[in-house]
């Protein structure tokens, strides 16, 4: 059963907390679980035994190194600089959460460009952030480039999301590098879906000319770590440094460093997988594309999921799992996104079975 805040502790209650449920990923026990963007098909076998070695290798007794120096070093060396511009977290969303922490707060405002991940307000409401959402064009999905940058300069935090998570399009450099320009506060580039996108879609060049610029990229995605924790940003050293300020010292375990270090040595095994994704990716937009006579449209994608609106969101998502034993994400309710559901790529078994299953479900209605 879902957690339950009572009306007697939501009174005692920090009131930016008290407008919070606790979260529910919405996870039910499936047969295929196509709904939280993990890489399904699992770590390569070489790469999880040389993580069991360095786990078993691993002593418990002493604290973790905070910043995890020599996994930084690693992250460093793969991406081209240096290891003060490095901070790791425990996943993804604990960097968005310090990021608020250290540059957000009442009186700030962060700029969100809608719709997008969910996480971004959430963390920026906790700690009493306003927030100006500016709407994504309703059929593209593209970023209201004008308008971001207008409202830039008064902006503390500006998000963008590249690929965007559910639309799935990336974010122009050029347009980055205005909006850098533009606003005096933190840029952040949120590129967890980064190795899902074509080469060279990356806004890691533009570290160089803006320390303002903060570039996120997890291991919980393409490297298929999700269940492991850890996140990383680039950015200005100085801004690594504030994050390091908020953070709690010791959230990433000598386990996860370990496990992390090893996916980074052998971060090139991937690759193949990466590859039939993307690969995949198009023959599911395709399948899909076959489903158009019954109300199906789907949007390109650079990530690892799609977008597609169908005639009756809700339904087809209860059908799909409870008649089909498939598990996607609803976004229905979400503005922008009526009727819409996020599929995840999965393995070619995975998509056939998600494909028939839709065929299925709308010639039935
Ligand atoms: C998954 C995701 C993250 C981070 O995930 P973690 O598992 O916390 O590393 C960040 N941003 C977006 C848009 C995501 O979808």
């Amino acid at each position: 059963m879902a957690l339950q805040i009572s009306p007697e502790v939501r009174a005692i209650m920090r009131r930016s907390a008290a407008e919070l449920e606790p979260y529910d990923p919405g996870f039910s026990p499936v047969e295929v679980n196509l709904s939280a963007n993990e890489n399904t098909y699992g770590m390569p076998e070489a790469v999880r035994w040389a993580i069991n070695d360095a786990l078993s290798q691993t002593a418990l007794n002493r604290y973790p190194v905070p910043l995890a120096d020599k996994l930084r070093q690693k992250l460093a060396d793969w991406h081209g600089v240096d290891p003060s511009q490095v901070c790791v977290g425990n996943g993804g969303d604990e960097l968005l959460f310090n990021l608020f922490l250290a540059f957000g707060g009442p009186g700030r405002t962060l700029l969100n460009s809608t719709p997008t991940f969910s996480v971004y307000s959430i963390y920026a409401g906790l700690v009493d952030t306003p927030i100006v959402n500016v709407e994504r064009d309703p059929e593209t999905f593209a970023p209201n480039q004008d308008e971001l940058l207008r409202l830039a300069p008064q902006s503390n935090i500006v998000v963008l999301t590249s690929p965007n998570n559910p639309t799935g399009d990336i974010v122009d450099k050029d347009f980055v590098d205005r909006l850098c320009r533009a606003c005096p506060g933190i840029v952040l580039l949120d590129e967890a879906y980064g190795e899902f996108a074509p080469t060279g879609s990356t806004c890691e060049p533009l570290l160089a000319s803006h320390p303002n610029l903060v570039v996120l990229h997890t291991l919980s995605k393409a490297f298929a770590f999700a269940g492991g924790r850890l996140g990383y940003v680039l950015a200005d050293p100085s801004v690594v440094g504030a994050l390091a300020a908020v953070r709690q010292p010791y959230t990433v375990d000598v386990l996860v460093q370990a496990a992390a270090e090893v996916i980074v040595d052998h971060r090139h095994d991937f690759l193949p997988t990466i590859g039939q994704i993307k690969s995949e990716r198009e023959r599911l937009l395709e399948g899909l594309g076959r489903l158009s006579d019954l109300g199906v449209k789907a949007w390109p994608s650079c990530s690892n999921f799609v977008c597609v609106r169908v005639p009756d969101a809700p339904h087809v998502w209860t059908s799909l799992r409870d008649d089909h034993s498939i598990l996607v994400r609803n976004f229905s309710a979400t503005p922008g996104l009526h009727n819409c559901l996020r599929i995840t790529v999965g393995t070619p078994a995975e998509n056939d079975r998600v494909l028939a299953a839709l065929r299925t479900i709308l010639q039935e209605d």
